[in-house]
């Protein structure tokens, strides 16, 4: 484990390896001790009974007791794997995955990639022979039913953070409780921090108890078991703010500096929404800290959201040096999924970034949105794990009380269908709308992406999967949409610069955020902007970083994130493999980026937008639903606003911005897509 300390300029630098978390020297307890301190470990035997005993276990227990790194040991150690079968744990996040995975290996003394392993997309940490307890996305354990539809090598799949109802997780839990039904001798264990067990519980009997009159004897109960760890939580003060806040970056890091002031020695944890906002108040936090002289010399700010390196990541989880006070500035990633021991203060913003999706307009919105009640419990929750706590909300208490919900509403939901569709139909399930979810989305999201699969030549008329197209969309572990646009590229000739784009797009951002600096960042974009747009700007980027011999200094100077750039070169050499696989020979278009433009249109068709109205501000309507969107100012096409454009995505704040946009030729829309957009000669109107 690496250890925090400082270098001269009060920054942070990185040790490898002299500090060991054995008893001796830094006095820590041993991890064996840890371990059985942990509330589930009182409930070991209880837990193995019930698996035993019962096809499905709920196990309820507060964040921190233990749940995701204390249990598949015990199935480990009670013999669930071995004869080579394999112990699975899910997550939604895929931090989460990397950071348990190598907690748990860390426990057992084990390399990570051997007897404990993990899988995300685009990185595999396990070995098929060697690795007993594996950690990996719900996401990937969809992917793996495509190729072993019964999961044949997993004895027991705990499905975890299933209180998050991530879409994934929901498409997971419909899907093994089919497969429960063929495979008796499957255990399935739900965990997580609040759940309804109940209705959980509801879910996997329903329609079971038939079969269990016609009862084997060997068949474990069918009736799910709940089982309920108690937290060992102290109490957490609360205070809200009497006024609401207007900037919450700013009131966050106000409030940080004040309790930095003000409270005694405790590491400190921010809810923000997402990297930008991180980002941002990483730097603030920092600049303020400076200029308050003495007192804020004992910070050490850390960041915490997806797409974090190893080394990052570690130094979230290293015991904070004496005399200092860690702050940690994250999105809800750990809210449950993480643990970080030595919080005793809380910062919520009372916000955080949700996928919206509105059937009628066909729009799919990143938006930041107040979280639920329930969510603020869980935040506030982490300020008690060590001592009583305190939890500072940056909103009112009326908003908690009116304006926040009791729950959440589950992903599926709130979101576009285009890829859940896609991956049951990839997995022979055909009667979608009477599929059995935890929780039933819309008929009309149903709808809607069944005519998108179709339009995108995915789908025949008959619903099913079109070879090759469909076959091969669905195997390409990328939305749909991007998918569909590789194999158009293939067709046009623009695959090399395809594979490219698809990997930019599959990173939050590949620009340094800059609050306060963007004026350089604007210049630097500048630097590599191209009249098509972003995607066509990504291509001068990733041109230029390989020019230049992959520098981190260059980076630096174009204000371009080199962790970002790194992992794009990464993905993109798997994606060049998936592209192999699939038949697609790299073909560049050298010069010809129209080719590139199309190939956008033939995946992204239905995101069309035309200009109205240059005078305001550059609105646009989407071509399909009239709905009103803008250029979002980080898109080199800001302020351009060419007459009709494809976005990528969208997100919400005071309006509907279209992020990561490029121009098109609105005549090519009834080329690609003529089914969506009925060609209709002499008017330009397309509907
Ligand atoms: P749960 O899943 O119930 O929320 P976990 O199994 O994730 O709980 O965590 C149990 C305990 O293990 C935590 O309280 C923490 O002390 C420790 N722990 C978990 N992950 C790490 C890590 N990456 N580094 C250090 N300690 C960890
Ligand atoms: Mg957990």
């Amino acid at each position: 484990k690496p250890r925090l300390l400082e270098d001269e300029d009060g920054g942070v630098i990185f040790l490898s390896s002299s500090y060991s978390s054995s008893s001796s020297g830094y006095g820590y307890v041993s991890i064996e001790k840890q371990r059985q301190r942990l509330p589930v470990y009182k409930y070991r035997t209880a837990i193995l009974y019930l698996v035993e005993s019962h096809a499905t276990t709920i196990v309820v227990g507060e964040t921190g007791s233990g749940k995701t790194t204390q249990i598949p040991q015990f199935l480990k150690e009670a013999g669930w794997a071995d004869g080579g079968r394999v112990i699975a744990c899910t997550q939604p996040r895929r931090l989460a995955v990397q950071a348990v995975a190598s907690r748990v290996a860390e426990e057992m003394g084990v390399k990570l990639g051997e007897e404990v392993g993990y899988t995300i997309r685009f990185e595999d940490i396990s070995n098929p022979d060697l690795t007993r307890i594996k950690f990996l996305t719900d996401g990937v354990l969809l992917r793996e039913m495509m190729d072993d539809p019964l999961l044949t090598k997993y004895s027991v799949i705990m499905v975890d953070e299933a209180h998050e109802r991530s879409i994934s997780t929901d498409i997971v839990l419909g899907l093994l409780k089919k497969i429960q039904k063929r495979r008796p001798e499957l255990r399935l264990i739900i965990s997580s921090a609040t759940i309804e067990a109940k209705s959980m519980s509801n879910f996997f009997l329903s329609s079971k108890r038939h079969q269990a009159l016609e009862g084997e004897e060997l068949r474990p109960r069918l009736e799910p078991a709940i089982l309920s760890v108690e937290g060992r939580g102290f109490n957490v003060q609360i205070h809200y703010v009497e006024d609401p806040v207007r900037d919450y970056v700013q009131a966050a890091v106000s409030t940080v500096l004040l309790i930095n002031d003000k409270e005694p020695p405790g590491d400190i944890l921010v809810f923000l929404t997402g990297q930008d906002d991180i980002d941002a108040a990483i730097k603030l936090l920092t600049e303020e800290a400076r200029s308050n002289g003495k007192n804020s010399s004992g910070l050490i700010i850390l960041p915490l959201y997806s797409g974090l390196t190893r080394a990052e990541q570690d130094l979230i989880f290293s015991p904070t040096p004496k005399g200092k006070r860690k702050v940690v500035i994250s999105t809800n990633i750990a809210e449950t999924s993480l643990t970080l021991e030595g919080i005793v203060y809380v910062v919520d913003s009372g916000f955080s970034k949700q996928r919206f999706y509105n059937p009628i307009s066909d729009i799919e919105n990143l938006v930041v949105a107040p979280i639920s009640k329930a969510s603020a419990r869980q935040r506030a929750g982490r300020a008690g794990r060590l001592r009583p706590g305190k939890c500072y909300r940056l909103y009112t208490e009326e908003f908690f009380l009116n304006e926040m919900s009791v729950q959440g509403i589950p992903e599926i939901q709130r979101s576009n269908l285009v890829s859940c569709v896609i991956q049951l139909k990839a997995l022979g399930i055909d009667n979608i709308l009477g599929f059995d979810w935890p929780a039933s989305p819309s008929p009309e999201s149903m709808i809607r992406a069944l005519e998108v699969l179709y339009s995108l030549g995915v789908l025949d008329d008959d619903a099913k999967l079109t070879s090759p197209v469909g076959f091969q969309v669905a195997e390409i572990p990328l939305e749909p949409l991007i998918a569909k646009m590789i194999l158009s590229s293939n067709e046009l000739g623009c695959s090399d610069e395809m594979i490219t784009i698809a990997a930019v797009l599959s990173i939050q951002s590949i620009w340094f955020s800059a609050r306060g600096a963007q004026k350089e960042l604007d210049e630097a974009k500048l630097r590599f902007a191209a009249a098509e747009g972003d995607h066509v700007t990504f291509l001068n980027i990733y041109k230029g970083f390989l020019q230049s011999g992959k520098s981190s200094k260059w980076c630096h100077k174009n204000f371009i994130n080199y962790h970002a750039m790194k992992k794009v070169i990464e993905i993109r050499e798997q994606l060049k493999r998936i592209a192999l696989r699939l038949g697609i020979v790299l073909k560049s278009c050298e010069t010809d980026m129209q080719l590139v433009r199309k190939a956008v249109t033939a995946g992204f068709f239905a995101n069309a937008c035309r200009l109205e109205a240059y005078s305001h501000g550059g609105m646009y309507k989407t071509i399909r639903g009239s709905q009103e969107v803008y250029i979002h100012p980080s898109s080199v096409l800001f302020r351009v606003n060419p007459k009709c454009v494809i976005y990528h995505s969208l997100v919400s704040t005071d309006r509907q911005y279209m992020r990561n946009v490029i121009s098109i030729d609105p005549s090519w829309l009834t080329e690609v897509a003529p089914h969506f957009y009925q060609q209709q000669r002499h008017n330009p109107t397309i509907h």
